[in-house]
């Protein structure tokens, strides 16, 4: 195979010496190991602006749906019913959780290129006082559309509601205040902004409000209050841990640090982002998403003419050395660009060359 980088929402573009620390196997009984997954918990809740006293980080196997099916199962009781917010397949994915597990919800949707509005959530909890729980996705990958966090979370401090927000593809690449916020359960995963390989998913939970999801969840292997439990104790993962995913992502974090935390990566990423859209727009693609609206994680672009065939640009970029990633509206032909992992304005720059060469030859 053809070495390529990636240029999509997750797996992403990974350090040669992140994927280096998975060349020695480790045993997940060994202290060395726990300390690992101790280590990694306590960063995660200084990036997310935590304290222990008040939070806690639960890793949970599998690729980031396993943790936020985790949390769906394991918050939200027989008793309770949850406000899910949606404008892509990643609200939808928590709806469709919804009815797997069988909660009590209800779908406050709107358009994929459209912000919830505070007055329409407002008014979904006043007319319904049996609502626990708000979801909501704050980076939505589907388009590329970042959601307004404070304003959610503004409304479900004042209404009292538990907030749990997917926020997978974000954290890492954008500063989430957790605990400024009142976040109760924030969902994330190893292969995102982080920048680790893929394996698991980690959640940062209030401890007031895990504490009491003992015996909540359906699921024994997405417990989420099992696994913290297990966990907490030393470090051990109540079932095999993914060891080799969990040392490269102990490597992603101490990298991030390195680059200056996560405001510098977000300085990166935003950069990659800006220069992403101006040199497309140069070359007549638009963005789908508005720019007040647009995350500096992932862009959907419009199809630049009825004539152009995605698989074809897919083949001829890849040939070049990156992959981009298709669309996944219905309404619109689309395809999309990431700019998050080990990717530099130069790639940026590199890409559009390709892809101005691209339509070059097409139009001959
Ligand atoms: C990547 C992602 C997920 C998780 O996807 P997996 O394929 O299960 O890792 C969930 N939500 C959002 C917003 C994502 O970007």
């Amino acid at each position: 195979m053809k070495p390529y980088k990636l240029l999509t929402p997750g797996p992403l573009t990974t350090t040669r010496s992140v994927k280096e620390e998975m060349l020695l196997d480790r045993c997940t009984w060994d202290d060395e190991y726990k300390a690992i997954t101790q280590k990694i918990r306590s960063q995660l809740l200084n990036f997310a602006g935590a304290k222990p006293e008040q939070y806690t980080v639960v890793l949970m196997q599998g690729s980031g749906t396993f943790a936020v099916e985790s949390v769906m199962t394991s918050v939200i009781s027989g008793r309770d019913k949850v406000l899910i917010l949606t404008n892509g397949a990643y609200g939808e994915r928590l709806v469709k959780m919804a009815q797997y597990i069988g909660l009590n919800y209800e779908e406050y949707c709107v358009h994929c290129d459209e912000h919830p509005e505070a007055s329409a959530i407002r008014a979904c909890l006043d007319a319904d006082e049996q609502i626990t729980h708000i979801a909501m996705v704050h980076c939505e990958t589907t388009t590329g559309i970042l959601n307004p966090l404070e304003m959610v979370a503004g409304i479900a401090r004042e209404y009292g509601k538990t907030l749990i927000v997917d926020a997978m593809s974000s954290f890492g690449g954008i500063e989430i205040d957790v605990k400024a916020l009142g976040i109760d359960f924030l969902i994330s995963s190893a292969n995102k902004c982080i920048q680790g390989v893929p394996g698991f998913g980690f959640v940062i939970a209030k401890l007031a409000k895990l504490e009491n999801c003992a015996g909540i969840a359906r699921s024994l292997s997405l417990d989420l209050y099992d696994q913290w439990k297990g966990m907490d104790k030393d470090g051990k993962w109540r079932f095999t841990s993914p060891t080799h995913a969990v040392a490269a992502f102990a490597k992603a974090i101490d990298e991030l640090i390195d680059e200056g935390g996560i405001p510098s990566r977000f300085a990166r990423y935003s950069r990659n982002n800006r220069l992403l859209r101006e040199r497309m727009g140069e070359l007549g693609i638009r963005s789908y998403i508005p720019t007040e609206m647009q995350s500096p994680i992932i862009t959907t672009f419009l199809y630049p003419n009825e004539s152009f065939r995605f698989e074809e640009f897919y083949r001829f970029v890849k040939d070049r050395g990156y992959v981009i990633y298709p669309g996944k509206l219905t309404d619109a032909d689309t395809f999309r660009i990431g700019n998050i992992g080990e990717i530099y304005e130069e790639d940026i720059e590199r890409l559009c060359g390709i892809v101005a060469d691209y339509l070059e030859g097409e139009g001959r």
